[in-house]
């Protein structure tokens, strides 16, 4: 049996927030898996940046993204979509905001990629129908690699503030999205939930461990619940995902499987 990956992104969803919530599959689903709730990401704390980290394994000062509004860099690394179309494997994205397009920098790497764009449709609406149209795309084309961008949580953070019950409510919306994904998800695919940044008061970008810290949580086969991640970054989550689906990562990654990241006990 081949091994998949569906890569959840949470917006802005702080770690300490995540039980909080008080969703119940959130419980189940940490019950099920190895993970950190003190992964930490990249600075500007943003939200581009710090994809642009997620996708292509390095710094900002590496891959040039420094701010949400984009523009080309001539620093050229290959992003994790790249290198498992390389590598012969399939990708599909499901996102509602659309400057996360340029992250994918070769489109064609995509076999399928839907947008339901937060600033034309209302927030849950968008998020509803991100989730299920990722849901329907697994079932049709079952790629290699899914990545499903879920903005509610940073939406409301910056509305109502980080921790408010706005803030709150909106995790467990993502959490029901997320149940619902899972709900039916072969069994060929390995879940990780994750967030881009954190947030304090109506706003992320700084250095303060409330945006810097992130939530990492891998259910699937080869993590065994429980496990503990330490040391982890943003950064070694394409080669967590290349490792999980048969890939070489990028030589100029500078992240390393969180495989190789478990704590002794
Ligand atoms: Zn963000």
């Amino acid at each position: 049996m081949k091994n998949k990956v569906l890569l959840v992104l949470f917006d802005g969803a702080r770690p300490d927030a995540l039980e909080k919530c008080g969703h119940p599959f959130y419980e189940k689903f940490l019950s099920e898996s190895a993970y950190t709730l003190n992964a930490q990401t990249v600075m500007p704390s943003s939200t581009l940046p710090c994809h642009f980290s997620l996708f292509t394994s390095t710094d900002p000062d590496l891959h040039g993204v420094k701010t949400n509004w984009y523009e080309p860099s001539e620093k050229w690394i290959k992003t994790l979509f790249q290198q498992l179309n390389y590598s012969g494997k399939t990708c599909s994205t499901f996102y509602n905001w659309p400057e996360l397009q340029f992250t994918w920098l070769h489109p064609g790497a995509m076999i399928q990629s839907v947008l339901h764009s937060t600033y034309l449709i209302e927030t849950r609406e968008a998020n509803t129908k991100t989730a299920e149209a990722a849901r329907k795309g697994i079932k049709e084309y079952a790629p290699d690699f899914v990545f499903l961008y879920i903005g509610a949580p940073d939406t409301a953070g910056h509305e109502y503030n980080w921790m408010s019950k706005e803030y709150m409510d909106s995790l467990n919306f993502s959490f029901s999205l997320l149940e619902d994904v899972c709900s039916d998800l072969p069994d060929d695919y390995t879940v990780i939930l994750m967030a881009d940044h954190g947030g304090h008061d109506d706003e992320h970008g700084t250095e303060c461990p409330e945006d810097m810290t992130i939530p990492i949580i891998i259910r699937g086969r080869g993590f065994k619940p429980g496990d503990i991640f330490e040391n982890a970054s943003i950064k070694d989550v394409a080669p967590t995902v290349t490792d999980i689906v048969g890939a070489k990562p990028y030589p100029a990654w500078e992240g390393e499987s969180l495989l190789n990241k478990i704590a002794k006990q």
